[in-house]
């Protein structure tokens, strides 16, 4: 008897979405349909048994998918969130527990180099440690008119939050973590595949990958490894406040599996660069990306 794998066209909502705007940042419960976070699916196996984590934007879509298996694999989980977001962070901080886990939801604007220093010191203090941090927060806003559109305030915004705050946060984490210590970037096929409405985001994605690049390379002698994913079309509360009007029907149509990824076909890559199934793996992006290859 065959085993029954599933579909990858057709795992998950294959459909266009239905036509659909937000205020910026967004929520998860008024998305159409609601984002799977593997919720229902995701069985961990030990895999962060006693792991300390930091993860940032985990109140909603790729971050609390990665929250909720890392909770799962046994790890306590830290995350942060915009003030705004406090329902979607309560029910991130309810998953958690429910996994038998501790959890700590710090709010605060990443754009602050004060925020992010503190951040650090919150989770190191209360959680014991840091092992694992994740630099996943990130803004974008589509401009259709391209390069002329974006405003300064706009171009600070995407860069403060996607590029200076992994700076901060990585220099602060730096003196707490152990060899054996992992950081994690989400970067975006548009770090490799720009679209013309996206420059400053792209950009901001592309220099992603240049600091994961080089900080494996300066880190590999204390023993912490330094890596990325990079998630092509995903269905998470970005899309709806940062997407034209009448584009979000179309999101994810274009990738080779015809369809957006659910943010909880991202966590698996974060728990294996988390674990020490990839000791020997830094310095790499791994692509989620629906068959769209990083060049
Ligand atoms: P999301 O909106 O669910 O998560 C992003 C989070 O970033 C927000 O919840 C918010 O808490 C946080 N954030 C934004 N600005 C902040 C600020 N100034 N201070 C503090 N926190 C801030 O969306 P997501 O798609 O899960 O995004 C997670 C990461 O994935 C982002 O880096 C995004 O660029 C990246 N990404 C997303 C897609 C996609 O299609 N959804 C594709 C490629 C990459
Ligand atoms: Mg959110």
């Amino acid at each position: 008897m065959p085993a029954t794998i599933p579909d990858p066209r057709s795992a998950y909502w294959s459909a266009k979405f239905p036509p659909q705007k937000q205020d910026y940042p967004g929520w998860t419960e008024e998305m159409r349909p609601v984002p799977d976070h593997g919720e229902e699916s995701y069985a961990g196996s030990h895999r962060l048994d006693g792991f300390v984590t930091l993860i940032t934007g985990a109140d909603s879509g790729i971050g609390r998918a990665v929250a909720v298996a890392y909770a799962r694999e046994g790890a306590d989980v830290a995350f942060t969130y915009l003030p705004e977001e406090e329902g979607d962070a309560a029910q991130t901080v309810q998953l958690i527990e429910d996994a038998g886990q501790r959890a700590l939801a710090l709010p605060g604007d990443l754009q602050d180099e004060g925020f992010c220093t503190e951040v650090i010191a919150h989770v190191v203090d209360e959680l014991g440690g840091l092992d694992v941090l994740v630099n996943n927060a990130g803004f974008q806003m589509a401009q259709p008119g391209g390069m002329e559109d974006i405003s300064t305030e706009q171009l600070e915004q995407t860069y403060r939050t996607n590029v200076y705050a992994i700076f901060w946060l990585t220099k602060a984490a730096l003196p707490h973590l152990r060899p054996g210590a992992s950081i994690i970037n989400t970067t975006s096929i548009q770090g490799y595949h720009p679209s013309p409405s996206l420059i400053d985001y792209a950009s901001t994605k592309s220099a992603i990958v240049s600091i994961t690049y080089s900080l494996a390379q300066s880190l590999g002698d204390r023993g912490i490894r330094v890596n990325a994913v990079a998630p092509g079309p995903i269905w998470t509360p970005l899309q709806p406040p940062t997407q034209p009007v009448g584009k979000i029907e179309e999101f994810g149509q274009n990738t080779p599996l015809g369809r957006a990824g659910q943010p909880a076909e991202l966590a698996g890559s974060y728990v294996f660069l988390a674990s020490p199934e990839s000791t020997y793996v830094s310095g790499t992006v791994i692509g989620v990306t629906g068959g769209r290859y990083l060049a």
